[in-house]
């Protein structure tokens, strides 16, 4: 029986980590939830999965708690975080928040021993150093969740001794993929939010459609697998059948391939080194009968260009990149930028932002706020 807990349980991970604790209850036993505000949902997760902690982020007043569900400590605030991350006898924690606020609690857990699955990618983009240090340290190796960097880690898996020369990062392109960058640049909120294949979270699906998100996976492949960024080609592959692969220097490429759902990579590092169902079939590749590849659109996309920049450049530079863009992916949900303007103010805040360190946990908590308050 693995003990899990689970950070940001109300989100699209965390319920379908859920789903999998549901199909499996002879093998978790869930014993921390948090959310940030949904409390509804959070109340009935709690009430089906009977955890010994629970926290809200924005906060929860005794009162407020429903009366069948006082057995368990409810929690408020950055504590309630803490608390599910280091101090519940959790064996697994996942991290599944968005944001920034993932690099603290990865760093709690990895400090209490725990084993992390890791599908908050911020923490390696803005902590990088710090976590894969930590996690070396305490003996830990992350297991990741994010698809792509699921499908390289189970690619590796297979090579055995044999170091790839290169990774092969996937990206479906996102609903602009086929768009003219000038009808991209006044694309609506609607537009941007319909993703092609996946359904997920609201700010990863904004990052999906201005390619963000890919620059944010090659900042989190350079440092889960130790590659420097000219080694990671992006390949679009609008199917999202292929994951992600890795080749070698013999000319021979291992891919990881299955159908868009999340439940695949979130079961594989729940289950890790084994596997188990997930609720998931295996992809029709006569139905699928063919799969495409194209080259990124740099110019289009310059969120990738700047990404490798911004590893380059090192210091707070991926941090600056991170927080700008979420809060530009805010004032754009918001209506108060256009869709064309995310890349132009992430760039503006790079150029002012240049030369920030990020040694400490408080340098990189500083470049952020900078981050978001000059975009
Ligand atoms: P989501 O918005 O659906 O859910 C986020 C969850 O975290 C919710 O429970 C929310 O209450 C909580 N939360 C949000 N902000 C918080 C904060 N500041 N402090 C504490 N709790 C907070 O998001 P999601 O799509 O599930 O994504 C979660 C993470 O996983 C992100 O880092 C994302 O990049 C990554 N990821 C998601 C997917 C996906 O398919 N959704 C795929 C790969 C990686
Ligand atoms: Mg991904």
């Amino acid at each position: 029986m693995k003990r899990i807990a689970i950070l940001g349980s109300t989100g699209s991970i965390g319920s379908q980590a859920l789903d999998i604790c549901r199909r499996h209850p002879e093998e978790y036993r869930v014993v921390a939830l948090t959310a940030r505000g949904s409390r509804e949902k959070l109340f009935e997760q709690v009430r089906e999965f009977r955890p010994e902690m629970a926290g809200l982020t924005e906060g929860i007043r005794r009162e407020e708690i429903p009366e069948d569900l006082q057995f368990c400590r409810w929690m408020s605030g950055k504590e309630a975080l803490h608390a599910a991350a280091a101090e519940t006898e959790a064996d697994q924690v996942l991290v599944s928040i968005v944001g920034i606020a993932g690099l603290q609690s990865v760093m709690d857990a990895l400090g209490a021993g725990r084993q992390v699955l890791l599908a908050n990618k911020e923490a390696l983009v803005t902590g990088g150093h710090l976590v894969m240090d930590l996690a070396e340290r305490m003996g830990k190796p992350l297991l990741p969740v994010d698809s792509e960097h699921s499908a390289i880690f189970q690619c590796l898996e297979a090579a055995g001794p044999n170091r790839p020369e290169k990774i092969l990062l996937t990206a479906s392109g996102g609903p602009f993929r086929t768009w003219e960058k000038e009808r991209m640049a006044k694309a609506t909120r609607e537009e941007a939010l319909k993703h092609p294949n996946w359904s997920m979270g609201a700010k990863i699906t904004i990052d999906s459609a201005s390619m963000f998100n890919k620059g944010l996976e090659i900042m989190e492949a350079r440092w889960l697998f130790d590659m420097p960024d000219d080694r990671i080609q992006v390949v679009v592959h609008p199917e999202s059948v292929i994951h992600s692969a890795i080749q070698f220097a013999d000319g021979a490429v291992l891919a990881q391939l299955g159908v868009p759902d999340m439940r695949v990579p979130i079961g594989y590092a729940m289950s890790y080194p084994r596997r188990m169902t997930t609720g998931t079939a295996a992809p029709d590749l006569f139905a699928l009968g063919r799969l495409t590849f194209e080259e990124p659109d740099e110019d289009k996309f310059p969120a990738l260009r700047m990404a490798r920049e911004c590893l380059r450049a090192g210091g707070a530079a991926c941090t600056v990149f991170n927080g700008a863009n979420e809060a530009a992916v805010v004032a754009f949900l918001k209506g108060e930028i256009t869709f064309g303007q995310i890349a132009e103010r992430v760039d503006a805040a790079l150029n002012r932002l240049a030369g920030l360190k990020a040694d400490t946990l408080e340098e990189i908590m500083e470049a952020d706020r900078l981050a978001r308050m000059t975009y």
